[in-house]
């Protein structure tokens, strides 16, 4: 459906968990899909070499297509390869190539190079509500470029075993990038994902994280579904490919969340602003 607030400023948030498998190329995608059925205009930023987000978007990514690479390394314009999303309105990818996987070396060298993403997305000149970066398993160049250019951090946790064990490290670069490069930056949303409600298990790493974490956690988690793991193989998301799917489902509800969330925080802005 449409009618959600739409955000006064570009929200910028980096999917991020140094864990691999956890869901974040999939929440990127599915998130980013969601808001834009919505309503909203949205980009996806591919920052993961092995360009799951461009293949789960059904964009093209062979070696010669213009990609984030070039906008890295070679300050390509970002608008120069964004490429619009097959059958979603309003929903746009930078891709990946195989060349980013040598970014994390070639941008050591380089001047600014904690900061050439957000640089980038600056200068993009298309009106946007929301940028979604997906973030490779690692903490390195790539995901520090990401946390620089954005202002918000969206975890997403797999209901498993260990499920916190490691965020500590990625809560500290989350500091550290805070502290150094980036004071805005903060940890807006924590989602759950694979959420297999028949297990006690699931329900139990729930409850810790919302423990620990708190108002951050979504109310929505995400089940686990074979439709989510199908859709990408047929380069959609989880929207277009079984659009009634409680997969589906639980994406919308969980943007309509951030979408009203960012809302009630500009309000809360507004009125502190206004000394009311
Ligand atoms: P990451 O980007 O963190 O490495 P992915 O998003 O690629 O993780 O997800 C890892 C695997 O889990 C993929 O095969 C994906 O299809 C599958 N997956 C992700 N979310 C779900 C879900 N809610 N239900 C079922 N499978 C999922
Ligand atoms: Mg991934």
């Amino acid at each position: 459906g449409e009618g959600l607030p739409r955000p006064e400023q570009t929200r910028v948030m980096v999917v991020a968990n140094q864990k691999g498998g956890v869901g974040k190329t999939t929440t990127t995608v599915n998130l980013a899909a969601s808001l834009a059925l919505h309503g909203a205009r949205v980009l996806v930023i591919d920052l993961d070499p092995q360009g799951n987000a461009s293949t789960a978007l059904g964009i093209d990514h062979h070696a010669d297509v213009p990609s984030i690479y070039d906008v890295l390394v070679e300050s390509k314009p970002l608008a120069d390869v964004v490429q619009p999303v097959p059958d979603v309105e309003g929903l746009f990818c930078a891709p990946a190539t195989i060349d980013l996987a040598g970014a994390e070396i070639e941008l050591v060298s380089l001047v600014a190079r904690e900061s050439r993403l957000q640089r980038a997305i600056s200068s993009y000149e298309q009106p946007l509500d929301y940028v979604l970066i997906d973030c490779p398993p690692s903490l390195g160049l790539l995901t520090v470029n990401a946390l620089v250019a954005s202002a918000e951090v969206l975890i997403p946790i797999q209901c498993e075993y260990y499920a916190l064990e490691g965020l500590g490290q990625l809560l500290r670069n989350v500091d550290l990038v805070k502290g150094h490069l980036n004071p805005e930056l903060h940890v807006s949303t924590i989602l759950l994902t694979m959420y297999d409600g028949r297990t006690r298990l699931a329900s139990q790493v729930a409850e810790e994280v919302r423990s620990h974490f708190g108002k951050e956690v979504l109310r929505t988690n995400i089940p686990r579904s074979v439709r989510i793991s199908e859709a990408p193989s047929y380069g959609q998301t989880v929207l277009t490919y079984d659009p009634g799917s409680s997969g589906a489902l639980s994406y919308l509800e969980a943007a309509r969340e951030i979408a009203l969330r960012g809302a009630e925080k500009e309000r809360e802005q507004h009125s502190m602003a206004e000394g009311t």
